[in-house]
């Protein structure tokens, strides 16, 4: 069985009069994997999204998909399908109709289509509501069934616009996981928008940070994590500090710095306890902000508080360099 299908970007650019949403972005997404595109609002993510849906025409580049290009095409016809942070559920039709919408356009006749209909809600768990109204259902629920709507035409390729961002943050963190585990069972492209830096890192097999209309860094989401190429992703991957060092800029994880007895003298601004660790804020003698979490162990062996000068060290081998 075949896993997946190649979907590549070419020069992609998309303009809005005289704003440039996307600039000439490249890139080439791993067949069957899940990929965040993650980035600040305004970055150019739902517009790339859009775009690879056919819900918005390309300014200039092309989109290929499974050796076709599918820039031209209309969204039905192109082999992706969308999930929408809305859901965008028809309210008068039942659950099982709203799965089976797509396939009725087709022409596909009512016993197919409502077979195929249960066999999705089976897969999103949902069979026992199949009769119901959406406004029945809960954000949980309804989102289900939105995958479902979008699953059902057999899409290469499935996009997601903040699938998440609707719902509370303990649904959040169940509802990832379940998609996470379809895309797994399904073996297709999931493509994710996100500006949430958590997100992207517990899902993702690759993230593509975009920043300003391009992409900023592409790459499994323990290498964008660990060594992130610009100050901009070292600042919104989190859980970095960037210092400026003689040697040029330089990130350290907040997770490898110490409080010692030499090192970069700073003075403490704020102290966080967080369970398992204690987040020290502290402020450098040049002026640049540190956040040290050391674990919470060690902070009371020899506890610190607002105000207290102390001084910070690391592993050489722990700092990074950033190229830009
Ligand atoms: P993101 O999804 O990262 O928040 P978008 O792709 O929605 O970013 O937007 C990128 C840029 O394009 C923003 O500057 C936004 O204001 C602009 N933009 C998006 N959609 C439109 C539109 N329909 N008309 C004009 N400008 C738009």
């Amino acid at each position: 069985m075949r896993s997946g299908y190649d979907l590549e970007l070419v020069h992609l650019t998309k303009r809005y009069g005289s704003t440039v949403a996307v600039r000439d972005i490249n890139h080439v997404f791993a067949p069957g994997s899940y990929v965040c595109l993650l980035g600040p609002s305004g970055c150019g993510k739902s517009s790339t999204l859009r775009m690879i849906a056919g819900h918005e025409e390309v300014s200039e580049g092309s989109i290929v998909l499974d050796g076709q290009d599918v820039s031209s095409l209309p969204p039905a016809q192109r082999g992706t399908a969308m999930m929408f942070q809305n859901y965008a559920l028809f309210p008068h039709l039942s659950v099982r109709d709203n799965v089976a919408f797509s396939l009725r356009m087709k022409g596909v006749d009512k016993p197919t289509r409502h077979k195929r209909a249960d066999e999705l809600l089976a897969l999103v768990d949902m069979t026992h509501l199949a009769d119901r109204l959406p406004d029945q259902l809960s954000g949980g629920q309804q989102q289900r069934v939105a995958l479902a709507r979008a699953l059902v035409t057999e899409p290469k390729v499935l996009l997601l616009d903040e699938p998440l961002s609707a719902l509370d943050p303990f649904l959040r963190v169940r509802m990832r996981t379940e998609l996470k585990k379809l895309q797994r069972e399904l073996g297709i492209t999931f493509i994710h928008v996100t500006h949430g830096q958590d997100e992207a890192l517990a899902l993702a097999d690759e993230i593509v940070v975009m920043n300003d209309a391009v992409i900023e860094q592409a790459g499994p989401a323990r290498e964008v994590w660990a060594a992130p190429r610009t100050e901009f992703v070292a600042r919104f991957i989190g859980g970095h500090n960037v210092i400026d060092l003689p040697e040029g800029k330089s990130t350290i994880r907040s997770d490898a710095i110490r409080l010692s007895d030499d090192g970069l003298a700073a003075t403490i601004t704020a102290v966080e306890y967080q369970g398992a660790s204690v987040a020290i804020s502290t402020r450098t003698d040049s002026g640049d902000d540190v956040l040290a979490l050391l674990p919470e162990e060690d902070f009371f062996k020899s506890p610190k508080s607002p105000g207290d000068a102390v001084r910070l060290s690391w592993d050489d081998g722990r700092l990074h360099r950033l190229e830009v």
